[in-house]
């Protein structure tokens, strides 16, 4: 038992709800993607086969149930890649759900697979168990071989897009998430207009690659202050959410779901975002291993962050301990003056500790590494955010912000100098924000 666990049943300090994001494979995979984080936390556990046993697998399931007070429950498989599992074990997986379940409980089963091992068998099965798809695609072939490779370093573009293939034969429901690197940092808009127009997905995720180089040079801890090369630069990824926000919100809105968008808009209306990495406190969102240990966040798999097994305590009692309150909370308690005093905090909250590593200009150290890019990303959609919260609480369609924006960018235009600040509050020149964007269009 972690020391600062409290022994008691301390059930109803845990959230109604939470997720779990297990891995029934540990961080096995059958590639190796250059800038995964859990290929190296094979380390964690030396000689392992990596395999969750029906006796764990049991475990996980009735206490995941168990300590729901709510009658919805997300079962989340993640890896590593589940799919070297193999089908029968998530189908042991549903039985298990359906034998245990309280009466008015449903389950919605999600897996990330880098889905190269897709096959109909494994699609037939989603389909009839209603399983939500996240497949990870990094753009058109040359961005996604950057760094998606398999073990003879040999890019995994072809057998992904045949994996996306038979998800959409069998009529799969999916979602794409894409990891933004130094490399397809740069082409954003390449990246999107693949998804949106060859993938045609209508749902996607961009999580910024940040790798914390240690002090033995691997990247297997949250620790270290600098970044490896593959890690997207700040700048640059603020200015990859701005270029497809842009084309987001005067084409797509309605049509297309971005999830840093959607929460944006949330945080605009003052509702909770829905990204862990955006409000103010985490905690609820915790990891279990192959082997019934249980983490305080899936980015925190490592010795100093582990509750405790599934075999000797209660997941609801490791959920509740004190020392997971303290993680959770320590999001908001450490966070430096710079981002309290921030106008953006509303809808950033310093974004996850994974990734606060560097110190703010006054030198107070616990500063986001990523906030640079963020401050202009959430300034660079203000105007538009507004716009959009204000139909969502007329209860008009979010996409009549087309029409509102294109007429108001033409104002901007007839009366902005290039030089002047851009009128939608950037703090940037006009000619380096809504001016270069006007110039753009003009110029196809
Ligand atoms: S540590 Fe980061 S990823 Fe984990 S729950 Fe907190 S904000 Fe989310
Ligand atoms: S934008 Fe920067 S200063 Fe503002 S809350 Fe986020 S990390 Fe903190």
């Amino acid at each position: 038992m972690h020391p600062g666990l409290s022994s008691q049943n301390t059930a109803l300090k845990a959230p109604p709800r939470f997720h779990v994001l297990a891995k029934p494979s540990g961080s096995l995979c059958n590639l190796d993607c250059s800038y995964c984080f859990f290929l190296d936390k094979e380390a964690l556990y030396p000689g392992s086969r990596f395999h969750m046993s029906d006796e764990i697998l049991e475990k996980y399931i009735v206490q995941l149930i168990e300590g729901h007070r709510s009658n919805e429950v997300t079962v989340a498989w993640q890896g590593g890649e589940p799919t070297i599992m193999g089908v029968d074990f998530f189908r042991r997986a549903i039985a298990l759900q359906e034998k245990y379940k309280k009466p008015g409980m449903t389950f919605e089963n999600t897996m990330q697979t880098n889905g190269t091992l897709l096959t109909d068998e494994w699609c037939e099965f989603y389909k009839e168990n209603d399983f939500l798809i996240g497949l990870s695609i990094d753009g058109p072939r040359e961005l996604h071989d950057a760094n998606r490779v398999d073990k003879g370093g040999k890019g995994t573009f072809d057998k992904v897009m045949r994996g996306l293939a038979l998800l959409q034969k069998h009529g799969v429901e999916f979602n794409i998430l894409t990891t933004v690197n130094r490399i397809n940092g740069d082409r954003p808009l390449e990246v999107y207009r693949f998804l949106r127009d060859e993938v045609k997905t209508t749902w996607m995720q961009f999580i910024p690659i940040v790798e914390r180089i240690n002090d033995d040079g691997r990247t297997v801890y949250q620790k270290g202050d600098t970044v490896s090369e593959r890690s997207v630069k700040p700048e640059q990824f603020g200015a990859f959410l701005n270029a497809i926000f842009d084309e987001w919100v005067h084409h797509d809105v309605g049509n297309i779901f971005v999830q840093t968008f959607e929460a944006a808009a949330r945080s605009w209306l003052g509702m909770p975002s829905g990204m862990c990495v955006f409000e103010p406190t985490c905690g609820a969102g915790i990891a279990i291993e192959h082997n019934g240990d249980l983490y305080s966040c899936d980015h925190f798999v490592e010795p100093d962050y582990l509750l405790g097994n599934v075999q000797n305590e209660q997941m609801i009692d490791m959920l509740a301990s004190d020392f997971q309150v303290k993680f959770g909370r320590d999001k908001l308690d450490t966070l430096p003056k710079y981002c309290l005093e921030c106008d953006v905090r509303f809808a950033c909250n310093g974004e996850c500790p994974k990734n606060r590593f560097i110190e703010t200009p006054d030198g107070e150290p616990g500063l986001n590494y990523l906030c640079a890019g963020y401050k202009a990303f959430f300034h660079h959609i203000d105007v538009p955010m507004r716009m959009i919260g204000d139909l969502i609480k007329r209860n008009a369609p979010a996409e009549n912000v087309v029409p509102m924006l294109a007429k108001m960018e033409a104002q901007w235009a007839s009366t902005a100098g290039r030089n002047d600040p851009c009128p939608c509050g950037s703090g940037a020149k006009y000619k380096k924000c809504h001016g270069l964007r006007a110039a753009e269009a003009q110029h196809g």
